[in-house]
């Protein structure tokens, strides 16, 4: 498997840098996972967005979704993209609903040689971690959460984990919307991943501190950055 990040800001794109997408290729099969602010033009400079089998919305924040509504234009007429997201926000949902083959994220499914299911994580509108299997290896996406009982088992073994790690210690709650990276690595350490990839980061956010405070729990992990390529 491979995966490509697009852009990893949120809830804004930094300057020059994009919101949350990310490509998943492997089995001849390529998905993108999010698709915010900035990254449509991302994925253009590396392949014809209409090429993709699927894209996979973890969540319908802007963040995650507002490229999809230029890639309505760009598809047009030459392929009726298949589109797993959220059923709600349904406001949100029925920008979406007549340009593409759109499904429920929530139930998983089969795209090309990739499988993936969905857990439900925590963040204040309807938002799915996913979990995708191909050529014996799997990839885990956190989509934005915080912390989520749940996710290590979903997570457990899998060769790369993408994970929210929004905050450092210092700026964290229970309350806050994200993980911070050290609880992004705790879930890392006890699914037992093989590797972690921290993102979503505000821009300006101290990416110094993120990392010391993932790595003193789990020591491989990475910071995400448009453009990083990790194969798996
Ligand atoms: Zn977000
Ligand atoms: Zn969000």
């Amino acid at each position: 498997m491979k995966l490509t990040v697009l852009g990893c800001n949120g809830p804004y794109p930094a300057a020059g840098g994009a919101c949350s997408g990310y490509l998943l290729e492997a089995e001849n099969t390529r998905v993108l996972l999010d698709c915010g602010t900035g990254v449509l033009a991302a994925l253009t400079a590396r392949m014809a967005p209409e090429e993709l089998d699927a894209v996979v919305l973890s969540h319908l924040h802007y963040d995650h979704m507002s490229d999809m509504l230029p890639l309505i234009y760009r598809t047009a007429g030459k392929k009726r993209l298949t589109v797993y997201a959220p059923t709600a926000p349904e406001a949100v949902r029925a920008l979406l609903a007549g340009d593409f083959d759109l499904r429920d994220v929530a139930q998983g499914g089969q795209i090309g040689g990739m499988t993936f299911t969905a857990l439900p994580v925590r963040h204040p509108v309807p938002c799915f971690a996913t979990r995708f299997e191909a050529a014996g290896k799997a990839f885990c996406y956190t989509g934005d959460t915080n912390t989520c009982a749940a996710l290590a088992a979903f997570a457990a073994g899998c060769d790369l984990l993408l994970a929210d790690a929004c905050f450092t210690d210092a700026l964290w709650a229970e309350s806050k919307p994200h993980l911070s990276a050290r609880l992004a690595a705790e879930a890392a350490r006890d699914a037992g991943v093989k590797g972690l990839v921290l993102t979503h980061f505000n821009p300006g956010g101290d990416l110094v501190t993120l990392l010391r405070e993932a790595r003193s729990v789990y020591p491989r992990a990475a910071l995400a950055e448009a453009g990083l390529t990790v194969s798996f």
